[in-house]
């Protein structure tokens, strides 16, 4: 069963890891984008970790509605709302359980992702983030380590497609070529669920 701490330890793993990775994703976002998803990124992750030290949530689902809502107020940007509702539906999904089961976050995630693809409108294929949600819900069926295989495989995926979503869709055909660097910041947050688990 996974509890509140490794709620708490995946958020704090995928905020460093957006630190480690924040020039990338800016680097990424230069090309088809306006370069900022690293430093958006980063300030709302460094707000989330700083606000379950000082809120302490005492359930898995708190936990996630609470990383959410400061996502959506520090992020900015598309990817603020986008991350802020994955986090929110997700955490309202899992109720007020003290502990939930790994299949139990996997239907929650696969609920948030939803969300997303609802308020976003981007289908698999567009070149977003959903690129590497999708596959990952899909392979958390099978562990949290093939979740993010699957997530950067997706972001990998996305280097060739043109995109028909967010910014990066102003620039048509000259989208193609370039890792998206939302489906890039996906991965890093599967990955951080994996490490979570200690897989
Ligand atoms: P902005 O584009 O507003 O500067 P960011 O740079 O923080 O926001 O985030 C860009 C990322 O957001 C893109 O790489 C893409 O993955 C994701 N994104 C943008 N629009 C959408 C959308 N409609 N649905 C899903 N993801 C999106
Ligand atoms: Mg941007």
């Amino acid at each position: 069963m996974l509890d509140t701490d490794f709620f708490r330890r995946w958020m704090t793993a995928a905020a460093a890891s957006v630190d480690r990775e924040a020039e990338h994703l800016t680097a990424l976002d230069s090309p088809i984008g306006d370069a900022d998803h690293g430093s958006n990124l980063q300030r709302g992750f460094r707000a989330v970790t700083a606000v379950l030290e000082e809120e302490a949530p005492g359930t898995p689902g708190a936990v996630l509605m609470l990383a959410g809502r400061r996502l959506v107020s520090t992020v900015g940007g598309a990817s603020g709302p986008l991350y802020g509702t994955l986090l929110r539906r997700a955490g309202k999904a899992l109720g007020d359980s003290g502990e939930v089961s790994a299949e139990q976050l996997a239907e929650a995630l696969r609920t948030g992702v939803e969300a997303v693809r609802a308020l976003g409108g981007a289908a698999p294929g567009d070149k977003t983030m959903i690129d590497a949600l999708v596959p990952a819900v899909d392979a958390l069926r099978d562990s949290f380590a093939a979740a993010r295989t699957a997530a950067e495989e997706g972001a990998l995926a996305t280097t060739p497609l043109r995109a028909r979503k967010g910014r990066a869709s102003y620039l048509g055909e000259r989208s193609i070529g370039h890792q998206d660097p939302g489906a890039t910041s996906a991965a890093l947050l599967v990955g951080a669920l994996a490490e979570a688990a200690g897989e």
